[in-house]
């Protein structure tokens, strides 16, 4: 049977749009509005999209389980979605949330308008200043990955997009593993792939120290921002190799000295005098204008918890092989008025219990047409509930209820003291270490 979510990537088959052209319209699970195709790759393809509700313009990859599970990336995926959801940094590229159907999974990411910003120094190189404007923000974002554990250890300008306001996202924390890019323009993205921004000793396959080569990277980044071209580059790839090891690279005649000695630092071939993020802060070239970003570090407990519950986006792609997910989903980050469960119960059964609530506290319902869901309105115009139920398998279904707007009074206590305590338990609770066998 066809999946009826499915429409981004069908394996085999030809894409149904070419790269910066309009898709047709389709609307993701109810929830979001494919636009533009903006990137194939081997296991993925990317789309700008919109929020039906709120408008938000999100980029949404999409990941054929099929070709991932074959590539052994399972694990890989898992692994990037929960360092993606511990990251909060401005200059980061948010995961909102991440759904499934029965072929692909969805990543639905912070939409970064300006692009890559390859395409910009593709275009010419850019001038000292604003390649430390630039520089800031990615050792800004850098710096609070490390502090928090995460390495990004595949940094390259194909990573850093830009978004509305000019500002910095860095993006791809280990998707890239998922990076092979078909693109229009070919070019530099020819040599994605190459050791261009790999550091010597990863060459050197001794082991390596994850800071150390995410600010080797930062150098090849900075030297390509000023310069307009890679320093280790060449057609040969054993020259290249070569090149790396033995850190050897030419300034182009109109680096600054400030920015030389900066550079002859960061790509230090030896890790050990390299210097360090914190040492970064401090040179002289790079802390003109330098502002530290605040960022509150987040507990991150809910992952945890949510794992012990039973059911989550981990679980449920991990063992999504052999199962009929057509219209699971599971949202990644926390967003207020959103209540979502996983249920054994029919649907029929849970719209019983959510018009009994309703009915109770004098709420109206009104049930959807083809599908199954309601919409409560009601207390005096300040509630507007929408149920949504959706299929996850033979035994479970997904029940999502969302409230946009904060709501007060009467409409907050249904919604906080009636609505999610019903919905909570209707959920279904499997036996300890039983999750697979649904
Ligand atoms: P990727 O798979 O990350 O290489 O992305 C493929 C194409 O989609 C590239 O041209 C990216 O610039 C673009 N792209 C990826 N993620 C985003 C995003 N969050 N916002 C805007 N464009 C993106």
């Amino acid at each position: 049977m066809r999946d009826p979510y499915d429409v981004a990537v069908e394996e085999g088959a030809a894409p149904s749009a070419t790269v910066g052209e309009a898709s047709s319209g389709v609307v993701l699970l109810g929830k979001y509005e494919l636009r533009k195709l903006l990137g194939v790759g081997a296991f993925a393809k990317v789309y700008h999209a919109t929020n039906v509700n709120t408008g938000q313009s999100v980029a949404i990859k999409a990941i054929s389980k099929r070709q991932a599970f074959r590539a052994g990336l399972v694990a890989h995926v898992e692994r990037e979605i929960s360092i993606m959801r511990r990251l909060h940094h401005p200059h980061t590229l948010k995961l909102f949330e991440v759904l499934a159907s029965k072929t692909k999974i969805y990543f639905v990411l912070e939409f970064a308008k300006g692009g890559e910003l390859f395409h910009k120094v593709a275009q010419g190189r850019i001038s000292e200043d604003l390649s430390r404007l630039y520089f800031h923000q990615l050792i800004s974002a850098v710096r609070y990955c490390h502090s928090v554990g995460v390495f990004h250890r595949d940094l390259k300008l194909d990573n850093l997009l830009i978004d509305e306001n000019m500002d910095l996202k860095v993006s791809d924390f280990g998707l890239s593993a998922l990076k092979d890019h078909i693109r229009p323009d070919g070019l530099l993205h020819t040599v994605c792939g190459t050791p261009a921004y790999v550091a010597p000793e990863m060459l050197a396959k001794k082991g390596y120290d994850g800071a150390k080569v995410d600010v080797w990277s930062c150098g090849v980044i900075l030297f390509a921002l000023t310069a307009g071209y890679l320093p280790f580059n060449d057609q040969s790839l054993a020259v290249m190799y070569r090149k790396i090891y033995r850190g050897q690279f030419r300034f182009p005649r109109w680096t600054s000295p400030e920015l030389r000695s900066f550079l002859s630092r960061l790509l230090d071939k030896n890790p050990e005098t390299r210097i360090t993020v914190d040492e970064i802060i401090r040179d002289p070239w790079f802390s003109k204008g330098y502002q530290e970003v605040r960022v509150q570090h987040k507990e991150v407990v809910g992952e945890q918890e949510s794992r012990g519950r039973g059911l989550n986006a981990f679980d449920l792609i991990s063992f999504s092989s052999g199962l009929d997910m057509s219209g699971m989903f599971m949202e990644a980050g926390v967003s207020y008025g959103v209540e979502r469960i996983v249920s054994g119960e029919k649907a029929g059964n849970i719209m019983g219990k959510v018009e009994e609530v309703a009915k109770a506290e004098g709420v109206m319902v009104t049930k959807r047409e083809n599908e199954e869901g309601a919409k409560l309105e009601g207390q005096k115009g300040n509630l507007v509930v929408v149920v949504g139920i959706y299929r996850l398998t033979d035994k479970l279904v997904v029940v999502e209820a969302e409230t946009r707007e904060r709501r007060v009074g009467n409409g907050a206590r249904f919604w906080e003291e009636k609505l999610k305590p019903e919905l909570r338990r209707l959920a279904y609770k499997p036996e300890a270490g039983k999750a697979n066998s649904v």
